[in-house]
């Protein structure tokens, strides 16, 4: 069937749903949460942030409410936009060394004149819930298994894993963006699920001549509605991860309109990868907290 008829326009696509895929996860990991609780052991994620400028406060009060989903604690630890490199390092040490603390976050975007990959290393590996260190970023990309994947990119596998594209082996995926927190990461991941992989960025000619034959597209540019349903392959899916407010309203990469008259299945924003992100942190931090203290 399908195919003619999706490109006739006449066959919505399926929505990959975040923030049911989000609530089913949430039950088990708060069920963690309360038996380390029970034990006397609170799980603590930190979050630092510097300067006024860095994540908005929704972002904060999103992660602290994923945490009270999750029986986490979040503490919030904030410093100065002047805050110098060797100030941002003792305070990611600090955290390293604080018993009560189980993962460490530092939150982006940092001020001009810092840069993550210059404090990344002060994140104790074994804190490093969301694969900043370089030694878990190798880990990833040698597929030794880190402890911690990262979390966008573990949402973006979640959410591939209930599409109608699962199981990826031998598909065509198609990256757009490869920053080290987002795309990289992710197009590692499907590779080691056996995919193809075509990574493209900003200096990529020629777009849609590589999403027209992507079984599957990830779109983690940052640029609102990049994509559009002429660039797609019928009865692809199409996992968006960009967000970008326009006018006030929070607005993906990939043009839904178009796009899901074209596509199989597609996750919309917001509702999509969002919410299961914010999930995938806080099961980083129990499993952190467990192996920290020895088990669940
Ligand atoms: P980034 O700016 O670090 O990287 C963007 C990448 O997109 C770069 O590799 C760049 O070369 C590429 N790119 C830019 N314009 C392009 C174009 N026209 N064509 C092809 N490639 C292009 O951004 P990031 O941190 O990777 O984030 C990407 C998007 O994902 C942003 O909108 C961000 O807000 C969003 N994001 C969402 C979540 C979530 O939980 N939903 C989490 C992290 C990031």
């Amino acid at each position: 069937m399908g195919v003619d008829r999706r490109e006739k326009g006449e066959v919505p696509a399926a929505i990959i749903d975040g923030r049911a895929a989000a609530a089913q996860m949430r039950a088990a990991l708060f069920e963690r949460g309360i038996r380390l609780r029970e034990r006397g052991i609170f799980p603590c994620l930190a979050v630092v942030i510097v300067g006024e400028d860095g994540p908005g406060r929704a972002y904060v009060r999103s992660l602290v409410t994923a945490g009270k989903q999750t029986a986490i604690d979040v503490v919030v630890e904030r410093l100065p936009s002047a805050a110098s490199e060797p100030m941002v390092r003792a305070e990611l040490e600090r955290l390293g060394r604080d018993p009560s603390v189980h993962g460490v976050i530092l939150a982006q975007p940092l001020p001009p004149g810092l840069s993550i990959r210059a404090v990344a290393e002060c994140i104790p590996a074994d804190k490093d819930v969301d694969c900043s260190n370089p030694l878990n970023q190798g880990r990833l990309a040698f597929g030794s298994g880190t402890d911690f994947v990262p979390a966008t990119p573990a949402a973006v596998m979640y959410l591939l894993r209930r599409s109608p594209a699962w199981p990826i082996r031998g598909k065509h995926c198609v990256t757009i963006g490869r920053s080290q927190v987002v795309g990289l990461p992710a197009s590692l991941l499907m590779l080691f699920e056996d995919a193809t992989i075509t990574v493209t960025h900003r200096h990529t000619r020629d777009l849609p001549s590589h999403t027209r034959s992507a079984d599957i597209v990830v779109a983690a540019a940052g640029v609102p509605r990049l994509i559009t349903g002429e660039m797609l392959r019928p009865g692809c899916t199409v996992i968006d991860v960009g967000t970008t407010i326009v006018d006030g309203k929070l607005v993906g990469d990939v043009d839904f309109e178009s796009a899901s008259r074209v596509a199989g299945a597609i996750t919309p924003v917001p509702g999509g990868v969002g919410p299961v992100t914010n999930v995938a942190l806080m099961k980083n931090v129990l499993r952190a907290c467990e192996r920290l203290t020895d088990g669940p």
